[in-house]
């Protein structure tokens, strides 16, 4: 190849990069199709140790206890992220429908939870012990469908930007069609720049990657107890942290099930620090359960900034951390109606900048729930 030839290239890519290697332009365009093709039942297997029936729809919470407790005529309110305005929003759906299950187990092992679900209250470890287990199969089941998803989509991007630029090229400079160099050349140049496009979404798939493999081990630790049908907590706090709380009499209009993390800054390697947060209704009561692994029991400590925490502290700490951390939950459409158009735009903006911000001091009041 003519060294003229080479640098018509490079002058036509460098003039040209910023408008076909747009990782942002991509990924809206791309990033709906493997999600829907990949939360779907062909893809998943029983969650319980090896299993491999396919899975029904289980439920995170009760459908006729929590579920019920946080609608109104069988309907709730749960986030969702906005395509078109790049925000989480408030969607009402239905407590029987998809938006409150996950692939879970097989109609076998899904029977293991029938004698609280028949019950609709959790009245003891055995029951805490499983709703436990059950919301972190879901997070394990979450973040492995969204590793996947981003896979898939960095490939697709990879390939579909490979191609734009290469046959833009080409009609631009359309002698070097028969010129194998000149091709090389550009496949090289573009190789080189779509990769240093993708550095940061890969990096952000790095991050799920090493929440996924904790998440996985607590997993494990859970699964042997349930297949030992084990379920007492002084068992569980051989390799765990949990701090339970019961709010007596007192309900609030939410369920919620989440991970909170934060980078792990003593270990050399990257790693998180990760503690499961979950609160439901239950009966006359408000459940709130702060459970990680030992190693972990530090962070999950450093929530509680004050020595007497009163019933209000872990309301407005739950509060937070659901708007800072959550993308599962569930608020009474009751609640949500009782407030004015005011408090219901305040509530709004602040669901869309708390899951981006992760930032529970900066979050303020929330909710308001008051006891
Ligand atoms: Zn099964």
């Amino acid at each position: 190849m003519d060294i003229t030839k080479q640098q018509e290239i490079k002058k036509w890519f460098d003039e040209n990069k910023v408008k076909y290697i747009n990782f942002k332009k991509f990924e809206d365009d791309i990033r709906k199709e493997p999600y829907v093709t990949l939360f779907n039942k062909t893809l998943h297997s029983c969650m319980f140790n090896d299993c491999c029936y396919p899975p029904i729809r289980s439920h995170v919470f009760q459908e006729k206890g929590v579920m019920k407790s946080v609608s109104k005529n069988s309907r709730v309110y749960k986030p969702f992220y906005d395509d078109d305005s790049h925000s989480l929003i408030l969607k009402d759906v239905t407590i029987g429908g998809n938006s409150a299950r996950f692939w879970g187990f097989c109609d076998k092992h899904d029977k293991i939870f029938e004698e609280f679900e028949s019950r609709k209250l959790l009245i003891n470890e055995k029951d805490f012990t499983l709703q436990i287990y059950r919301c972190i199969c879901r997070e394990l089941s979450q973040i492995k469908d969204v590793i996947k998803a981003n896979n898939i989509l960095y490939y697709k991007i990879d390939k579909q930007i490979k191609k734009d630029v290469s046959n833009a090229c080409l009609q631009h400079i359309s002698e070097i069609a028969q010129d194998n160099d000149a091709i090389l050349y550009l496949d090289n140049l573009v190789q080189t720049a779509v990769e240093n496009c993708l550095v940061p979404v890969k990096q952000m798939n790095v991050k799920f990657e090493r929440q996924r493999d904790k998440i996985y081990r607590m997993y494990c630790l859970m699964m042997k107890r349930i297949t030992a049908k084990k379920y007492s907590f002084k068992d569980l706090y051989k390799d765990f942290y949990i701090k339970h709380i019961s709010i007596s009499n007192n309900t609030l209009p939410i369920c919620v099930s989440c991970f909170v993390a934060s980078i792990n800054k003593k270990s050399k390697k990257l790693s998180y620090n990760l503690v499961l947060v979950i609160s439901f209704p239950n009966g006359d009561n408000q459940e709130i359960i702060f459970f990680s692994l030992k190693s972990d029991a530090n962070y999950a400590l450093s929530f509680f900034n004050k020595k007497d925490m009163t019933d209000n502290d872990y309301i407005q700490l739950l509060e937070k951390i659901t708007l800072t951390n959550a993308n599962f939950w569930f608020l009474n459409p009751s609640y949500y109606d009782s407030l004015s158009d005011i408090q219901r735009a305040e509530l709004n903006t602040k669901i869309s900048q708390g899951v981006f911000e992760h930032n529970m001091n900066t979050i303020g009041d929330v909710f308001n729930f008051e006891i």
